[in-house]
């Protein structure tokens, strides 16, 4: 056990040395003898049990049935043809669940912790998976911990380990504990384990234990048995699908027993009810549903978001309030100081003070986390910024920690604002404090001017708190830097105040349109920062975000008020300043108790909650910590504001294509229920054979629901709509009549086309149209398999021209701003040539028992089963009628208010 061995004993084992780490050569070496540091995923299911899988379904076992007793009854080719859309069904869906199963594992890899490790004696940042034992991991507050440690060194390092012990407390970490025996993983205070978090303080700790040895590795196998999680959408559409089914059942059950009192042929009615249950019930509705999700996520990748839970998907396109951070979302965390204020001055960044206090330049430089080397910059940019600024002033950070080497730290968190460094120098202990000038100022008693330090006066103060507003009005971020010489505890009281810093950090300019775009569709964007005020109204502004100063708010003034107030306060305020994490999750609260759904952005370890709070908790990618990533929705890869258009965007149109393939399907079904029960009931002869439901419902209900999943939306009106309502479900907004008008046209042409026959042939014998004359006219089978063949090409084709139509049920089809849907073109296509092929491919034909067609007849078929886009056309005509009068109205009643 790692634990009770001393960090001699550790290394010498692991032949490596803390300073340095490994070298690369030898980091490579152990890659290649131990494997990457990666969790092993549980056993994959076999393409054949997959399959058995799909055939566990009990309509799947009612299908079986029926083809046994097609086959007992001879009737071949009514079983063959059962057991081909059994075959194919079952294919289509282990297809469709490799699809979305590969979705999500490519979602898997773009998720995977990165690790920053000493090798060679440089600091680098590496893929975890690369980690060997014996590297020298360096931990951050935020970062996830990439193998199992033993720490090294570290400062007031905290873990929360409940990945593994389900703790959710953080547990302090110390590298100096050595433990007299084998202790439980939960009291090992000198390791830190793979997966767990770090939520503040810093450590570095030896790699003793990477992929299936780590102790998280060991329980890998328990993990992976995580059972899926359903959308609420799939939730519903399961319920639906099952309500469905019972009706269906009932209604087939009706059928059948209608027809045994009409002494009908038992068995062939028996397989035709059977059939017509199984492709009524929408059983591939959850099916479509997941495939259109998960194929959503690696779209989603596209526009540089990860979603990390599908149901946020869904959600995604009913936001709308996004409450978004300021600095690298709304502007481009490129900072660069472009003033400062030292010795009572305000200077330019390029020109250098006279008498220049060099603990302002060497505060900058050592109480700063981020490094710079010849290849890379890694860390916080501001902290950079300022780096950047010291070493251009010729003070480097290297340089100046050798000389003064850090021995106490106080990390920055978003709570106090600052941060803090002891280091030894040759003149005794000293640190440098620097942080938000407000927090700062409060505890500074002295100021250092041209050298000297006098006393903190309420004019100095006066004169610094003016310099603050100057710069914060030009959107400048400042930061003040204070020192202190004494002990090496870190104390924050007491401070000598030694300058300030102004830093640029330009807008996004696609977050200015993202913004626009945002208040078309709708959209609140609420800006939620932990800066100075002024700086975020200059910001805020700027981007169309607030237009004056009462728009804003500081968390000072949001502690003083109650939630009921603030409820209040919301429809107005569009900018929080100075706020801490506490406060985020009080006004994303407030937000979803007034009714909105909220998207909140966050990076920090303390934005978990409100992130977690939020509808859609949003990560950032880049800046991001891995904690903040961990309680994400969804992660914004390129960590831009303008991303989150883009995603809202694609929620939308995923939420509306899953809309449009539902109603579609159930038209469709609907449709084919209604045929057969009114010819049944009037006691015709069935309109459609069990073959040609079946065909129906695997070629031509199915190709073009596909299509509709993967539609093309016109996006531009997608987002000039306001947001769908929380509660409002697929049915609202005229879907259920929707449903029910189309599948009673549906209904009504096919049944057309199966009286067309007898229509003529009684006319032309001068009988009338009775129920009686018609079932005469069927006796001759000949008259029957044409009428059957009718009905069924009719049903069939029509469903190709209902999709049509169902893309955009608003605008007609020769009018769409849409991109271009390929599938749809060759669900239209493939569909309507396989449906030609039964009836006039011999082979199928009598399979089929169907007759071959003539031109004209196919002509007058066609014409008719296009009667549901002719429908729609009309539909779309009415409305622009009806939306040019109410305009002209409103013309009219405008000019007469101005004459
Ligand atoms: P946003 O929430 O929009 O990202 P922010 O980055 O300003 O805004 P915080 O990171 O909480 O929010 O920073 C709050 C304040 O703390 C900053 O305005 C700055 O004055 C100070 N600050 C930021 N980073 C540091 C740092 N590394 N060291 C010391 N002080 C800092």
């Amino acid at each position: 056990m790692f634990e009770e061995k001393s960090m001699r004993e550790i290394l010498d084992a692991l032949h490596t040395d803390t300073e340095k780490g490994l070298t690369e050569e030898e980091a490579a070496k152990r890659l290649q003898e131990d494997g990457p540091n990666v969790l092993k995923e549980g056993k994959k299911k076999t393409a054949a049990e997959s399959f058995l899988e799909q055939l566990n379904d009990p309509l799947i076992c009612v299908l079986l049935v029926a083809a046994l007793v097609s086959f007992l009854l001879k009737e071949v080719s009514d079983a063959a043809i059962i057991a081909v859309v059994i075959i194919v069904n079952a294919t289509v869906g282990v297809i469709q669940e490799g699809k979305a199963q590969k979705a999500l594992e490519a979602l898997k890899k773009l998720t995977s912790p990165k690790a920053v490790v000493r090798r060679g004696g440089t600091i680098r940042e590496l893929p975890a998976s690369e980690l060997v034992k014996g590297d020298v991991v360096i931990l951050e507050t935020g970062a996830q911990v990439a193998a199992d440690l033993r720490l090294v060194r570290t400062w007031n390092l905290k873990i929360e380990e409940s990945a593994l012990t389900g703790e959710s407390l953080p547990v302090n970490k110390d590298a100096a504990f050595q433990a007299a025996k084998a202790l439980p993983v939960g009291d090992r205070k000198n390791e830190a384990f793979m997966s767990t978090l770090v939520t503040s303080g810093r450590g570095e700790g030896v790699v003793i234990g990477a992929g299936m040895e780590t102790e998280i590795g060991k329980i890998a196998s328990i993990i992976s048995a995580v059972p899926k999680e359903f959308t609420p959408l799939q939730k519903k559409l399961a319920d639906l699908g099952k309500i469905l089914s019972i009706v269906s059942i009932l209604l087939c059950a009706a059928l059948f027993g209608i027809a045994v009192l009409q002494h009908r042929n038992i068995m062939e009615m028996l397989i035709t009810a059977i059939s017509l249950a199984v492709a009524a019930v929408p059983e591939g509705l959850p099916a479509i549903v997941t495939i259109v999700l998960a194929l959503s996520v690696s779209k989603m990748v596209k526009v540089h978001t990860i979603v990390r839970k599908l149901p946020s998907v869904e959600t995604l396109g009913a936001v709308n309030v996004v409450c978004s951070d300021k600095t690298g979302t709304l502007t481009q965390n490129k900072m660069t100081v472009i003033r400062y204020y030292v010795n009572q001055n305000i200077y330019k960044a390029s020109e250098t003070a006279p008498n220049m206090p060099e603990e302002f330049l060497e505060g900058m430089a050592l109480c700063n986390d981020a490094v710079i080397t010849n290849q890379e910059e890694l860390g916080d940019p501001t902290e950079l910024a300022l780096l950047r600024f010291a070493e251009g002033n010729r003070f480097r950070k290297e340089a100046l920690e050798t000389r003064m080497p850090r021995v106490e730290e106080k990390a920055f968190d978003s709570q106090r604002k600052m941060m803090t460094t002891v280091h030894r120098s040759s003149q005794g202990f000293i640190s440098y404090t620097k942080g938000a000038p407000e927090m700062l100022l409060d505890r500074c008693s002295k100021i250092m001017v041209n050298g000297k330090v006098q006393s903190l006066t309420e004019v100095h103060k006066r004169q610094i708190r003016q310099t603050v507003d100057v710069f914060s009005s030009q959107a400048l971020r400042v930061l003040a830097v204070a020192v202190r010489r004494g002990e090496k505890e870190v104390c924050e009281d007491g401070l000598t105040f030694v300058g300030l810093a102004g830093m640029i950090d330009p807008i996004r300019p696609e977050a200015k349109t993202a913004v626009e775009q945002f208040k078309l569709a709708s959209v609140r964007t609420i800006m939620i920062t932990g800066d100075h005020i002024d700086t975020a109204f200059a910001i805020a502004r700027e981007l169309g975000i607030a237009k004056k100063i009462d728009e804003c708010m500081t968390g000072e003034e949001l502690e003083k008020i109650s939630d009921v107030k603030l409820k209040e306060k919301l429809k107005k305020i569009n900018v929080f300043a100075r706020v801490s994490p506490e406060h985020k999750v009080r006004i994303v609260k407030a937000l979803k108790e007034t009714g909105n759904i909220a998207a909140m952005t966050g990076d920090g370890v303390n934005d978990a909650p409100s992130l977690r709070m939020a509808d859609i908790g949003i990560a950032m990618g880049i800046t991001g910590t891995d904690v903040a990533k961990n309680a994400a929705d969804m992660i914004l890869t390129d960590d831009n504001f303008a991303t989150i258009e883009k995603a809202i965007e694609e929620g939308r149109s995923i939420y509306e294509n899953i809309r449009k393939t539902v109603l579609f399907l159930l038209s469709s079904n609907f449709g084919e229920i209604i045929t057969m029960f009114i010819a049944v009931i009037l006691g015709m002869a069935s309109p459609l054979k069990a073959s040609h439901i079946l065909w129906i419902n695997l070629i031509t209900d199915s190709l073009p629901a596909l299509a509709l999943g993967v539609d093309k939306n016109d996006k531009e009106a997608l987002m000039k709509r306001p947001p769908r309502k929380a509660k409002e479900g697929l049915f609202s907004n005229g879907g259920t009549a929707c449903t029910i008008f189309y599948g009673c046209l549906i209904a009504a042409i096919s049944l057309t086309a199966f009286l067309k026959l007898p229509w003529e042939v009684l006319a032309e014998q001068q009988k009338a149209f009775t129920l009686e004359n018609i079932s005469m006219v069927f006796q001759s089978s000949e008259l029957l398999t044409r009428a059957q063949t009718y009905a069924f090409t009719v049903l069939g084709i029509s469903q190709l021209f209902h999709a049509q139509g169902m893309q955009d049920v608003h605008t007609s089809i020769f009018s769409r701003k849409r991109g271009f849907n390929p599938v749809m073109a060759a669900a239209f296509g493939v569909g309507f040539l396989l449906q030609a092929a039964v009836t006039e491919v011999p082979a199928l034909t009598a399979m089929f028992g169907t007759a071959a067609l003539s031109l004209e007849e196919w002509g007058a078929l066609v014409i008719l089963a296009a009667f549901p886009v002719l429908a729609h056309e009309i539909f779309v005509l009415l409305e622009t009628l009806r939306s040019q009068d109410t305009k002209g109205k409103v013309i009219n009643e405008v000019r007469q208010e101005h004459s």
